[in-house]
């Protein structure tokens, strides 16, 4: 299946992505999306949400890019 839509960006310069694309990219409310702007081409893809530390995918949130274990082993060293 491909998807190809045509959006309208709104006066604020949003588009609402269609449920299809969510669905099928895992996007939920405040995923975060990476843009760029490649041989005219603009591309969105989901941002990758790695631990800075161990690149593991499970982050305590986008303020704090690195994850629970590694956090608690930092919080040993700071002792
Ligand atoms: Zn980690």
């Amino acid at each position: 299946m491909s998807y190809i839509a045509v959006k309208t960006i709104d006066y604020a310069g949003r588009i609402v992505l269609p449920k299809a694309y969510r669905t099928k990219m895992n996007l939920e409310p405040g995923s975060s999306l990476l843009l760029q702007i490649e041989d005219n081409k603009l591309i969105i893809e989901p941002a990758e949400k790695k631990c800075k530390i161990c690149e593991c995918n499970e982050i305590v949130d986008d303020t704090l890019p690195i994850c629970r274990d590694c956090l608690e082993k930092a919080k040993k060293f700071d002792k």
